[in-house]
């Protein structure tokens, strides 16, 4: 049906979208002047794209949330990466591959009254080898008699042309449910619901007191063993309820079993520890916090570091800190782990079970950390802001620009900064450094790369 305008009611915009996780991603590409900017107007509902007359201008804002029968989601206008006319045919292509690695979905808008371009086609060919649902919109069809002139896209190979007119709603509605239903269901991504018991490895060189910590955290409780037939290794979980959840401490059995041998030679240590990260989500790395801390020790964070888990470093034994040193310890405890910041810490005793309580925060912390999704809007709201308070340094006479922002995955959190230019590493960890401030990352690790579009 046509679109009216009551439906403009269904599209209502959601201001207030931070709690609610991540959304999935409908990207609108297209050569400039196709009509892109009109048609993500139509899609969120209010005049808030900026349309231009003149071709191909540069648009700051290029991600919206919008609403279609319930279902929300975000909406990329990629309009606004064609600086100039220069390339056009490459810069097309680059687009598309864009919107390709960040959408969900993508909309394909072609000027139905010019029919395929030479750039159509570039487009086409990368959008047909993107492996997501591709649509194609055929926009200013503003009557019934341009319907046919739409049937001509059909030799872009992207299957059925919609007809539709961005500028005066029709058939928008019709093409906003072709687009509902090719979105993915929205993941739901909290550990906890859907995952059952969060996985913890918990790790550390001989002796520091895993196996003590284990039975401390256990206590009176039922420890239920979970052994894994077939495996020459026998690794054991145990299942502990703490702070209402359940948890699973992964390969306990090296632990349990004083393993002595197995933990003390490096190689198979870092086996061992290898094969536990794999099966865990978040590591807690005991040190002993009466010794000065070790090469093993920091063997095994960066172990932990390698794995891309969510980590908390718990020093134990502070029960035989004295006092006075208490302050420095702390001090050179922040020295010795300067690669990892971000780490959670807790000082505990196993022995008295002094501050164990703390533990189980402290992994839920880190947890929700690693599952963290920004959504796209917000986050491009806080990097425009951020450059524009702390532009990137200029190279080469350039400023180079952050275009546009997307978190690529969760678990751990990674952010894909598409920018004009090589930004300083410097800049980048200032990035970094200000995302982890902004969205509390606080026990996991992110990581935040670069793509230049030249
Ligand atoms: P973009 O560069 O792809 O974002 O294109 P714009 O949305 O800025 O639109 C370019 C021009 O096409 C503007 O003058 C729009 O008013 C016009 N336009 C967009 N959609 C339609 C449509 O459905 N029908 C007609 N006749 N014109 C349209
Ligand atoms: P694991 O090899 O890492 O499993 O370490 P254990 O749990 O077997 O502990 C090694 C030794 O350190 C044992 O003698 C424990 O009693 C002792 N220990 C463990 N935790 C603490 C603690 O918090 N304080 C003190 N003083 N001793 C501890």
């Amino acid at each position: 049906g046509d679109w009216v305008e009551a439906d403009l009611d269904d599209l209502a915009l959601s201001e207030d979208h931070d709690d609610s996780g991540p959304l999935p991603v409908v990207a609108i590409v297209g050569r400039p002047n196709v009509g892109k900017s009109t048609l993500v107007n139509r899609i969120i509902g209010r005049r808030e794209a900026v349309v231009e007359d003149v071709p191909g201008v540069t648009r700051d804002r290029v991600t919206y949330e919008a609403n279609w029968r319930g279902r929300r989601f975000t909406v990329v206008d990629t309009g606004g990466w064609d600086p100039d006319a220069t390339g056009m045919g490459l810069r097309i292509a680059e687009q598309a591959q864009v919107a390709v690695e960040l959408a969900d979905v993508i909309v394909f808008v072609v000027d139905a009254t010019v029919g395929a371009t030479d750039a159509d086609e570039i487009v086409g060919s990368v959008l047909r080898q993107a492996g997501k649902p591709v649509i194609l919109a055929a926009n200013k069809v503003d009557n019934q008699q341009l319907e046919l002139e739409a049937a001509g896209l059909w030799s872009l190979g992207l299957g059925e042309p919609y007809p539709v007119s961005a500028l005066h709603g029709r058939s928008s509605g019709d093409l906003l449910d072709v687009v509902l239903d090719a979105l993915p269901e929205t993941p739901r991504e909290t550990f906890a619901t859907e995952r059952g018991p969060a996985r913890v490895a918990l790790l550390g060189k001989p002796n520091v007191g895993k196996s003590s910590l284990l039975n401390k955290l256990a206590g009176e409780e039922r420890v239920l063993v979970d052994p894994i037939a077939g495996t020459t290794r026998d690794p054991v979980d145990e299942l502990i309820e703490l702070g209402g959840r359940t948890w699973r401490f992964v390969d306990t059995a090296g632990i349990r079993r004083r393993d002595r041998e197995l933990q003390g030679a490096d190689f198979y240590a870092a086996m061992r520890t290898r094969s536990a990260l794999d099966r865990s989500e978040v590591a807690v790395v005991l040190i002993d916090a009466s010794e000065p801390l070790t090469e093993q020790d920091l063997r095994i964070i960066g172990l932990v570091i390698e794995s891309g888990r969510a980590m908390v470093v718990a020093f134990n034994k502070w029960d035989l800190v004295d006092e006075d040193r208490r302050y420095y310890l702390e001090k050179e405890i922040d020295r010795q782990l300067v690669r990892t910041p971000w780490a959670l810490r807790v000082n505990i005793s196993a022995r008295t079970g002094r501050h164990v309580d703390r533990l189980v925060p402290a992994l839920e912390k880190a947890l929700e950390s690693w599952s963290t999704r920004v959504p796209t809007a917000r986050l491009n709201a806080f990097l425009t802001e951020l450059v524009q308070q702390t532009p990137p340094p200029v190279r080469g006479g350039k400023q180079p620009k952050i275009l546009f922002a997307t978190q690529a995955s969760v678990e751990p959190p990674k952010f894909v900064l598409f920018t004009s230019g090589w930004l300083e590493e410097t800049y980048r960890r200032f990035v970094e450094r200000r995302i982890r401030e902004e969205f509390g990352f606080a026990g996991s690790p992110i990581e935040v790369t670069m793509k230049i579009r030249e």
